[in-house]
């Protein structure tokens, strides 16, 4: 199997100065069907069967979790920073490893996997999963490409974010 960590791209001090940005470009560019299947094998086959929809944060989120509930048959829902979605929506405040922001959704209701690009401070992970409960889904299972390993064991309500690469 490829090795997909290979294919990041380290970039120092962006956004900020001290943040090592890893960049998926390439990545994507070179392997996204890889990408989407060793993110689709985080869960099981029943697994799958249990979600309604798949919930990706913007905007890295949007590349990996559209291609994975198209894979699985299974409907998008995005979340989005404020401002972007047309009302009524539901926000909820959160912390990033480089900076902070409000994250936005439409109420809707079922079974979803939560997506995301990457899990640093757990901060952006974990104010979505509330947010999809604010808006009346249920949080099942959390799917992260890559793991920075910044925080030990992160879980959300007991769940832990499923993740393919780690540093
Ligand atoms: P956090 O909330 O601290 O876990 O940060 C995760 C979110 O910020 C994800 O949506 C990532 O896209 C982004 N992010 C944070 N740190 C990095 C990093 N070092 N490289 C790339 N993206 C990052």
């Amino acid at each position: 199997m490829t090795d997909l960590k290979r294919l990041i791209r380290d970039v120092a001090d962006f956004p900020r100065p001290g943040i090592v940005f890893r960049d998926i470009a390439p990545l994507l560019r070179s392997h996204f069907g890889a990408t989407i299947e060793a993110m689709s094998g985080l869960l099981s086959a029943a697994e799958w069967g249990q979600i309604d929809a798949v919930a990706g944060i913007e905007s890295r989120g949007f590349m990996l979790g559209s291609a994975l509930a198209f894979r699985h048959g299974k409907g998008f829902v995005p979340i989005r920073k404020q401002g972007k979605l047309p009302p009524p929506v539901v926000a909820i405040p959160y912390q990033l490893e480089y900076g902070e922001g409000v994250l936005e959704m439409q109420q809707g209701s079922g079974r979803v996997l939560l997506v995301d690009d990457v899990l640093a401070t757990g901060g952006t992970l974990q104010a979505a999963a509330e947010l999809c409960v604010l808006a009346g889904y249920q949080v099942d299972f959390l799917a992260v490409l890559i793991d920075l390993n910044l925080v030990q064991d992160f879980r959300w309500k007991g769940s832990p974010a499923r993740t393919v690469i780690k540093y």
